[in-house]
């Protein structure tokens, strides 16, 4: 007998389904949402509900801590260079674990190139501004490029077969598909020091899966979910998160406001830190950090070039 039927109103039927769907655990059930779960299992939104309360009392949803324990994690927080000094100081000193950064802009504005440097730069020693860790990358679009990372590894001397044995990538067919990667991903953190997870892209598939009007509330309540997970990611391993968005200059059906959060408000300012990148002359990037609660506003110049991001 599986975990879920000693839920109320779940029999083996519903387990089965419920599994299959990737709703193989309580947490998972816990922070579902009623329709999406009466929609999955075949059942009144009225049972879902009733499923999901008695799935938030058994499962370890978390909840309190006392402040010193919050303290003290919070000066565990670590910065990540981005490899360009002005990139940097534009984020107070890197990438920071434990929060969100959401890397938004058009297609080519150099969002991937970043990720990408993320994963090579989180290897270096903390003295040269990295955090001594491996790197998890979600790919959704097969944006990958080893070729690319042994560039990147190679302009810092570094061995190009240990950087890449450092980097645990994984394709995402779907957003439930991506949602579960990350799961995937605290196995792998049981066994080496993930301080890096990349979503690349974080959007892209759920852009696709949800187009009508009706399903409006449900992609966005299953992308904070993931949001989440993924902040829970980094806090547990303190980790730094990256995120992409690629987004058009014009306002979109899904998302709006190209500039306005994807996750809402529910991830909180103080965990997301948000940069708009764009492409200028002479291939110029510009890095613009977007209502950040502890930093001002401002610009930053890069360079992309076969070396990786620079000034
Ligand atoms: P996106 O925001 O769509 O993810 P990318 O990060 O893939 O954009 O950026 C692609 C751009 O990065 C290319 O158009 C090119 O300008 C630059 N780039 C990629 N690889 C190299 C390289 N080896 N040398 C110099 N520039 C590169
Ligand atoms: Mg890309």
């Amino acid at each position: 007998m599986s975990d879920l039927e000693n839920l109320p109103g779940v029999g083996p039927t519903t387990a089965k389904k419920l599994e299959e769907a990737g709703f193989d655990d309580l947490m998972s059930i816990a922070v579902a949402s009623p329709s999406e779960l009466a929609a999955i299992a075949d059942i009144g939104e009225g049972t879902a509900a009733k499923i999901i309360q008695a799935a938030r009392q058994k499962a370890d949803v978390g909840g309190f801590e006392t402040g010193d324990v919050i303290l003290e994690r919070m000066k565990e927080r670590k910065k990540l260079t981005t490899g360009s000094k002005s990139f940097d100081e534009l984020l107070g000193g890197g990438f920071e674990s434990q929060a969100i950064t959401e890397l938004f802009g058009e297609f080519g504005s150099g969002k991937t190139q970043i990720a990408h440097q993320l994963c090579v730069n989180v290897q270096l020693p903390v003295e040269e501004g990295g955090l001594d860790g491996h790197a998890v990358f979600i790919d959704t679009e097969n944006t990958f490029r080893p070729e690319r990372i042994i560039q990147m590894a190679s302009a810092y001397d570094m061995d190009t077969d240990e950087v890449l044995k450092k980097i645990h990538v994984a394709t995402a067919y779907n957003s439930n598909h991506q949602m579960m990667l990350v799961e995937k991903a605290m196995e792998i953190a049981k066994q080496v020091p993930v301080r890096l997870i990349v979503v690349d892209s974080l959007t892209g598939h759920f852009r696709a899966e949800y187009v009508g009007r009706g399903t409006l509330a449900d992609r966005q309540q299953k992308l904070n979910t993931h949001m989440h997970e993924l902040l829970k990611f980094g806090r547990l391993n303190n980790a730094v998160i990256c995120v992409t968005n690629q987004v058009s200059a014009k306002p979109d059906a899904f998302f709006g406001d190209p500039t306005r959060p994807i996750g809402g408000h529910i991830v909180g300012h103080t965990a997301m830190f948000r940069i708009y990148l764009r492409k200028s002359k002479g291939g110029k990037r510009i890095a613009r950090l977007i209502d950040s609660p502890h930093l001002p506003e401002g610009e930053a110049v890069f360079m992309v070039n076969e070396e990786g991001i620079r000034d």
